[in-house]
């Protein structure tokens, strides 16, 4: 149910303080993405398995997609499999290239260069000082992640890290279906009611004084209920969003 961009990046450290200014970023940077109304035109450099991924969404839905890459062949691979609207080759790192295909007057810009660091840094570099708006970034090591912020990337993703994370949540918490990070201490889920709760209202549940918990929705057959009654019996099969510490969601039963 949540927005899969909106997802917090949290470094592998561990470090508190710096996944709070990851995510103070992400949030700035989806905030200024929503108040820029003309922001329609994306283009992605690098067509690996992400790009061509970022790509073909885009254009599925209605968008106007750039792609590019160095390598003719992937260049004619993305027509050939209609995954954009316009694809050329260039390379990226040569600012001059980027003007001459027009990269520098798309809204956004994706650059999904995530196993050569050298060429992503340069190329996220070269988008900002053409006055990109907009500047997503993929990184695939926390020094890449960290350069790519230096050089001016507005909003970095570290796909692998992030999977990585949330794998290991789900095998540990099967019933949680999806997790939004508010920061790094709080989180709304989306959890499959506990087998103890099945039957019982929300109001004999007690979840805000016995588990600090507060119910927005409660889901069943892919419909939500938002600002369930007290009076809502929960049953079987179907889930309940709530938002509180990740501390007391992971008190929930499982
Ligand atoms: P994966 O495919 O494993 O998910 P990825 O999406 O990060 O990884 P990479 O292996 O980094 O993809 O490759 C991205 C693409 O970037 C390649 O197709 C490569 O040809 C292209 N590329 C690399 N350097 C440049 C450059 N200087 N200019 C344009 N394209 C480039």
């Amino acid at each position: 149910m949540f927005r899969e961009a909106a997802r917090v990046s949290e470094v592998a450290s561990g470090n508190n303080a710096e996944a709070i200014l990851v995510n103070l970023s992400s949030l700035n940077f989806f905030n200024n993405l929503r108040a820029d109304p003309k922001n329609k035109q994306f283009a992605v450099i690098g067509l690996g398995r992400f790009g061509r991924a970022v790509a073909a969404t885009l254009h599925r839905q209605g968008y106007d997609v750039l792609c590019i890459d160095s390598d003719e062949n992937k260049v004619a691979q993305v027509l050939a499999d209609r995954l954009a609207t316009h694809a050329r080759q260039l390379d990226s790192t040569s600012p001059a290239a980027l003007k001459e295909g027009g990269i520098f007057e798309q809204d956004t810009v994706i650059v999904a260069i995530g196993n050569y660091v050298q060429e992503s840094i340069i190329t996220t570099l070269n988008v900002k000082e053409g006055g990109v708006p907009h500047v997503v970034a993929k990184a695939s090591s926390e020094i890449h992640m960290k350069l790519l912020k230096k050089v001016g990337a507005d909003h970095v993703v570290f796909p692998e890290h992030e999977m990585g994370c949330t794998l290991a949540r789900s095998l540990t918490r099967p019933g949680i279906l999806e997790r939004f990070e508010l920061d790094p201490e709080n989180s709304v889920v989306e959890v499959l009611v506990p087998e103890s709760f099945v039957g019982k209202t929300i109001a004999e549940l007690r979840l805000r004084s016995s588990y600090g918990l507060n119910v927005l929705a409660v889901s069943q057959d892919g419909k939500f209920e938002i600002n369930p009654p007290p009076s809502k019996q929960l049953e079987q099969g179907a889930a309940i969003v709530v938002i509180g510490s990740n501390q007391s969601i992971e008190r929930l039963p499982v």
